[in-house]
């Protein structure tokens, strides 16, 4: 049996302004580091929240080549912030 096929299960608590606590096992399995974005929906009566992978934190893009910390980057975003950086520097 793989590692990443065995179930965790569990419940968690929803807090204040609705925050809830991803358990420490799942992080890990995940690889998921404090401030990194997540994907969350709803469907039907599921709420699913998925890592964002390799895409675009700015369009969402699943063409980013480019990481800065946890943050991937498309080359078509990573071009608007060099521009945005030129124009700040002017
Ligand atoms: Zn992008």
């Amino acid at each position: 049996m793989r590692y990443d096929d065995v179930s965790i299960k569990g419940e968690v608590c929803v807090q204040s302004m609705g925050r809830v606590v991803i358990p420490v096992e799942i992080r890990k399995r995940f690889d998921i580091k404090d401030g990194e974005y997540l994907n969350i929906e709803a469907n039907g009566h599921e709420i699913i929240i998925t890592k964002k992978g390799d895409r675009c934190c700015f369009c969402n893009s699943d063409n980013s080549k480019i990481k800065i910390n946890n943050f991937h980057i498309c080359e078509s975003c990573f071009e608007k912030l060099s521009e945005l950086r030129d124009d700040l520097s002017d």
